[in-house]
């Protein structure tokens, strides 16, 4: 397989790696398969930088009374876990890996520089952006267009547990059809849940293309960086 992409993002949800449970972390079976295809790209040479979420564990939006400013600082250490659990995975298949957080923990992580960033990518290291962009109030789908941008990456592939972009919600009708191409202007005019808007805004304005496709089969991983057709391509 050729890679289409050099540098990308991908945007892994923390549900991803919960397999059926939910929550928490599955980590022999989903964990590991996510990241044998996470090698797969770099053994053909593609730079990979990932932003993994949270939800899995907590989402500040969620937590009822409490604080939203607290909340969300447990919700980037909940990233924090899951970036954790995918650098010790790679490291198993021996893949070269670093972990930095917005919100320095220097015991655990090296903390966020950008072009320390690029520098490992360029030596083929994979980067695990945790604490999203290390602000409350903001997601890890808007951390993901940030670095993104800040990268430079071709696109971000943005792993869901649906297969692409549908014009009305394909759980609950039958006739809903799914985009294969869809533009930033078209999404957000028709309001479909792709990633919040501020994400949407920025990788509009920064001309980055999401593809969003399943994690069901992890190897899609693999095809979306060789540029098949394996969901919704946003693009301008
Ligand atoms: N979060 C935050 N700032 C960020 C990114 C994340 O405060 O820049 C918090 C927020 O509480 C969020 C949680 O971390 O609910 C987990 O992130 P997210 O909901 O994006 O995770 P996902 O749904 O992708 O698993």
């Amino acid at each position: 397989m050729e890679p289409k992409y050099k540098r990308v993002l991908l945007k892994l949800s923390g549900e991803a790696l919960a397999g059926d449970g939910h929550v928490g972390i599955d980590y022999d079976n989903t964990v590991l398969s996510i990241c044998r295809s996470i090698k797969e790209c770099v053994d053909l040479g593609v730079e990979v930088a990932i932003v993994v979420g949270g939800g899995n564990f907590w989402r500040g939006r969620s937590s009822g009374s409490m604080d939203r400013t607290r909340a969300d600082h447990m919700g980037m250490l909940a990233t924090v876990i899951n970036a954790l659990a995918l650098c010790d995975a790679l490291e198993s298949m021996g893949v070269d890996v670093r972990v930095q957080t917005a919100i320095a923990m220097t015991s655990v992580a090296e903390p966020y520089i950008r072009n320390r960033a690029v520098r490992h990518l360029e030596k083929g290291r994979v980067v695990i952006f945790g604490c999203g962009v290390g602000s409350p109030f903001f997601s890890t789908d808007t951390a993901s267009s940030l670095r993104a941008a800040e990268i430079n990456a071709d696109i971000i592939l943005k792993a869901t547990l649906v297969d692409g972009v549908y014009d009305k919600d394909p759980h609950k009708y039958d006739d809903a059809v799914r985009y294969e191409e869809l533009s930033f202007s078209e999404m957000l005019a028709k309001d479909l849940a792709v990633m919040d808007l501020t994400a949407a805004t920025m990788c509009k304005d920064n001309h980055i293309p999401v593809m969003v496709f399943s994690l069901e089969d992890p190897h899609n991983i693999v095809r979306a960086v060789c540029g098949e057709d394996v969901g919704t391509i946003v693009k301008e």
